[in-house]
């Protein structure tokens, strides 16, 4: 298997629907869901290389061990590197931005031969991978703006009305020339004609929403493959070198037991992620404690390209940043996981994690 990553960025606004609309605002996410990317590669695919679309089960919602392209979350870049969800166990400064350490009331930073002494908060969002290595916070942040629309009607446009359905309505959404980082996981030989897929997808069809207003147009570029096995292997020396591993969602993770989501690192996510570590041909058994966890709970809208492309459900899961500590019988295991992610939909960019060394 190998890693294709590249960089989105887009040409015209580009604005990703958050699910929920206040009155005639649309406010647009940050970062492209996996499911938007597969949305996109799909509706491409169907209309123009079937057999591409069939050979890649590109429509499997349920069986990820059947899934032969695994797309994830395109987070904004800073800097030409990519950026990972922020911790929800860190903490920073609120003056000058240093990694508090655990437990701290106060910033201990020298600041010209004095200590900061200032409080620290959470920060949400994207950060740098940088921020944690260096002590020292480099948060994302895109630049959106807001325009105004008004409902085209058979007869022109309307005017502000009284009519609600037809009053002006109010899309914010990204400006054009932001970068994100493209990353998916598939078999070497879909990659040629993946990539020539992605490129016209990218134009032809575009991500998000109002796309019939010309938003959403993006320029997929700046390929790079890695191997999944060189990958892994090098993961794996760096996280036999870590004091003490913590996972952190990098983006939601959705966990079921039947039908009720567990929110919350527990048994039912050390199966997960054995089922996971699995399918890359590892063996993997994890601890966890409930005492040294970091929980966030959000919504993820189920994707289905098989259903018309639309959002079929809406499931309770696990929050960017959300984090454990986590001791496990073998690193190589655990690095499969960064690779191909824990839980359900990691075809959809759900369940993308990533190991740091840290104290809860
Ligand atoms: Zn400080």
């Amino acid at each position: 298997m190998i890693e294709l990553t590249g960089t989105i960025t887009n040409i015209s606004p580009l604005h990703i629907g958050t699910g929920k609309k206040t009155g005639t605002f649309s406010k647009t996410l940050e970062y492209i869901p996996g499911r938007t990317i597969r949305g996109m590669v799909g509706y491409y695919l169907y209309n123009n290389n079937r057999k591409l679309f069939d050979d890649l089960k590109i429509s499997e919602d349920s069986d990820m061990q059947k899934t032969r392209v695994f797309f994830k979350e395109a987070h904004p870049m800073f800097e030409n590197s990519n950026s990972i969800s922020s911790p929800l166990s860190l903490m920073w400064c609120k003056k000058c931005e240093s990694l508090m350490q655990q437990d701290a009331d106060e910033c201990s930073a020298e600041i010209v031969g004095k200590k900061c002494l200032h409080e620290g908060k959470k920060i949400p969002g994207f950060i740098t991978k940088n921020s944690i290595t260096l002590k020292k916070l480099q948060k994302l942040k895109v630049t959106t703006q807001i325009e105004t629309k008004c409902p085209i009607i058979r007869n022109g446009h309307t005017s502000p009305g009284s009519d609600y359905a037809l009053s002006p309505y109010h899309i914010e959404s990204i400006q054009p020339g932001t970068d994100f980082a493209f990353r998916c996981i598939l078999e070497e030989s879909y990659i040629a004609d993946f990539k020539a897929a992605l490129k016209k997808a990218g134009v032809f069809s575009g991500l998000g929403g109002y796309r019939s207003r010309g938003y959403g147009t993006v320029a997929i570029k700046n390929f790079k493959e890695n191997q999944v096995n060189e990958i892994i292997n090098k993961r794996e020396r760096e996280i036999a070198n870590l004091s003490s591993t913590v996972i952190v969602a990098n983006s939601p993770i959705i966990l079921r037991l039947a039908e009720n989501s567990v929110i919350g690192f527990d048994t039912v996510f050390s199966e997960y992620a054995s089922k996971t570590s699995a399918y890359a041909g590892y063996d993997l058994s994890l601890q966890l404690s409930d005492k040294y966890q970091r929980i966030s709970e959000a919504f993820a809208g189920g994707w289905s390209i098989k259903y018309g492309n639309r959002v079929s459900e809406i499931i309770p899961c696990i929050g960017h940043g959300s984090c454990a500590m986590i001791s496990a019988n073998d690193s190589k295991a655990l690095a499969s996981l960064e690779v191909y992610g824990v839980g359900e939909m990691t075809n959809s960019g759900y369940g993308d994690v990533y190991i740091m060394e840290g104290d809860l």
